[in-house]
């Protein structure tokens, strides 16, 4: 059982003549290429995105786009050849490699198509994961993960090894881990790539309650219209941009 509260949207109210709240995510400009063999494969042309906070953005678009190049930049993995990521307000490439990573660990989650989950800890210890890298004691980061184990409906899964989960309760293993370390952003790349319609529904549908709720930003990258429907805006990658 999924249990989850659901609550309206938050959006910041800005009153007339105010300036705008900063966005959780500013993308400006990005533009990318991968360096081949064979010379270079241009992916990204001049890609420009807000997402603020408690926003769902979904981004579509067919295979090889350069949806998960964009995820990547936006989640600071790499750096854009031009253009620049803003963290609420921060520039990632100001911050260098070093501050990138810690920034990753404190204020991004990641949901990824295969989980990613480490095979030889349980899933408590894989979802308090972010919380001991972030230096906090076993225990303590056991306590935190506990609520969330609860919201995604897998506390009596606590012990177990990923590998004795199925595709959804190991998503949902995942979204906790996403989420367990409080953070700004959440980053999606194909969360229900894997499972089948009925339980890629569930999945999407905690996942976008969760976000709401904590008022965090998402972007949600996905080629499955019915999915992107789930967020507040949907964008499409073609020819290297977003519309
Ligand atoms: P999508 O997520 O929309 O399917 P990707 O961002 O993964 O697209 O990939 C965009 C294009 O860039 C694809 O043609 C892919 O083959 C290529 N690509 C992705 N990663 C690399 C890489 N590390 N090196 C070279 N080419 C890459
Ligand atoms: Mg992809």
């Amino acid at each position: 059982m999924v249990t989850t509260a659901t609550t309206p949207r938050r959006r910041p109210l800005v009153a007339k003549g105010e300036t705008p709240t900063t966005a959780m995510l500013e993308l400006r400009d990005i533009h990318h290429s991968y360096e081949l063999g064979a010379g270079t494969l241009p992916i990204l042309h001049g890609v420009d995105l807000r997402v603020d906070r408690g926003e769902v953005v979904a981004i579509v678009g067919r295979s090889g786009s350069g949806k998960s190049t964009l995820l990547h930049l936006a989640g600071g993995l790499n750096a854009p050849d031009r253009g620049d990521v803003l963290l609420d307000g921060t520039s990632l490439s100001s911050m260098g490699a070093r501050g990138r990573a810690i920034a990753r660990r404190q204020r991004i989650g990641f949901v990824f198509q295969a989980f990613h989950l480490l095979p030889g800890l349980d899933v408590i210890e894989n979802v308090a994961m972010p919380l001991l890298l972030n230096g906090e004691s076993r225990q303590r980061a056991k306590e935190r993960a506990r609520p969330l184990l609860i919201a995604v409906g897998l506390d009596r899964r606590a012990d177990h090894l990923p590998s004795e989960l199925s595709g959804g309760e190991l998503q949902r293993a995942a979204i906790a881990r996403a989420l367990v370390a409080d953070p700004a952003l959440v980053l999606a790349d194909e969360p229900t790539g894997n499972l089948d319609s009925a339980t890629a529904e569930d999945i999407i549908h905690l996942l976008v309650s969760r976000v709401r709720d904590a008022g965090v930003a998402m972007l949600l990258v996905t080629h499955d219209p019915s999915i992107a429907a789930r967020a507040d805006r949907v964008l499409t990658m073609a020819d290297g941009q977003l519309a």
